[in-house]
Parts: C-alpha cells; structure tokens; sequence
C-alpha cells in the first residue's frame, strides 16, 4: 500500500515536473518569437522613395505620396505634409485615389486637393477611421526652404498601438523633443532638410525604438547620408536603412 502510494507521488511529481518545464519553454517560446509593437508596425511599413511611405494597417494609409508606381495599392488615407511637388504631387495621388479616400493636409495644400479632405494644422489632434492623427510642426532653421511660419507639418499617427512618426521636410527643431514616437522616419538628405549628421541629433530628442532615414536616393542625398546617420546613432539606436519598394 505504502509502496502504491509512494510511486503514485513520484508519478505526479514527474507529472508536474513536466508540466513546469513545458510551461517555461511555452514561456521562452512567446517571449523570442512574439513581436513587439514597433516590431510589428514595422513589417507594415514600405518606403516609397523619397519622403513616400504606405502603411499597410486595417487601412493603407500612404504619407506624401511621390514617384507612385502604376498599379500601386489603392489608399484608405492618404497624408500630406506640405505643398512642394515631391509632397504633394497631384499625378501620384491620382494614380492610388478612390472616391473613398480620406485626405488630411495643412490647410494651404487642403485647398489643392478635392473629395474627402481635412485641414490639420500643428498642435491639431484628430481621429480618422480609428487612427489618431497628430499634426507637429516641421521647419527649417537657418534656411528659408520651409518656413516657419508656413503651415508646413510633420505626423505623429497612432497605427495598431504603435506611434510612428513622419518628420516631414525639417530641420532639428526644440519641439522634437516633445515627441512620443516609437518609429521615427527622419529626413537626412540635407540642402532641404537635415544632413545625416542632424538627423542623428533629431534622433537624440526624440528616441524613438526603431529609426528610419529618409528623404534620400531620389532628388537630394544619397545612401552615404542614410548610412552617416546610422553610423552615429549606431551604439545606442536601432536605424534601419529600408530598401525602396
Ligand atoms: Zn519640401
């Protein structure tokens, strides 16, 4: 009897061994394969060129839509960030708009633009089809290319729990430092916006998890800036020099 009972509690005490160890290997399992949040976003973010980028989210979302290619996805959402032509370009806009598409600019390129349209100006918070939207300020300093006091603007959007943030055409400005972003895709071909070099400060005052370099490879700047930026920021930042879709 005794001897019943005692192989009766070596059985369960292996039983719940296992149990604890599959428990903890299920555990180490999550924990290296599950994807954090910027992670996932992300593997939803397509670089488009130039300031260009499409968001494949519940919505695709695209960010200053230029050099679009034919027969690209048709947007949900499209956002501009200010009037230049690599911006705002009519010609690829006509090329992913539906008579559905939901447009948010500065109220300078609203005008320009027909259909679905919402004025968004810096400071502004709106929530469009579930996402949060937040319109910041993006100008030069020291050059007269963006200025100030035009209405130009940067985005902070919040996609699937995750706040990416498209810089716009800036230089490094004091309110980056007020910025809550865990993706930033920062323009680094200088002449027009920051050099690489500036772009790595503008990644100190943000500090966001995941950095793309942009606004490269296409008018102004080449790789070498992306790849200035990423050299300086490499010890303490993930920058990730994406690959033109
Ligand atoms: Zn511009």
């Amino acid at each position: 009897m005794r001897n019943l009972f005692f192989r009766r509690n070596v059985f369960f005490s292996v039983l719940s061994g296992i149990f604890v160890l599959c428990l903890m290997a299920g555990l180490c399992f999550a924990k290296t394969f599950a994807l954090n949040k910027e992670d996932a976003m992300f593997k939803k973010i397509h670089w488009l060129g130039h300031a260009a980028f499409r968001i494949d989210a519940e919505k695709v979302i695209y960010l200053d839509p230029f050099k679009i290619k034919d027969g690209a996805k048709k947007a949900d959402l499209i956002l501009i960030t200010h009037g230049h032509s690599d911006h705002l370009s009519p010609e690829d806009i006509v090329k992913i708009a539906t008579g559905q598409t939901k447009f948010i600019a500065p109220p300078s390129c609203a005008k320009k633009l027909s259909g679905n349209v919402t004025p968004i100006t810096r400071g502004q918070k709106i929530n469009v089809d579930g996402f949060e939207i937040q319109a910041v300020p993006a100008y030069n300093i020291g050059k007269n290319f963006h200025p100030e006091s035009s209405d130009n603007v940067g985005y902070v959007l919040t996609v699937e729990g995750a706040r990416v943030y498209h810089a716009g055409d800036t230089d490094v400005i004091p309110e980056m430092k007020e910025i809550d972003a865990d993706i930033a895709l920062l323009p680094c071909g200088g002449t027009y916006t920051m050099t690489g070099g500036e772009a790595a400060q503008a990644a100190k005052l943000i500090n966001p998890k995941i950095v793309v370099p942009m606004h490269w490879g296409s008018i102004i700047g080449s790789k070498k800036d992306a790849e200035t930026m990423k050299d300086l920021l490499s010890s303490s930042y993930d920058v990730r020099i994406m690959g033109r879709e």
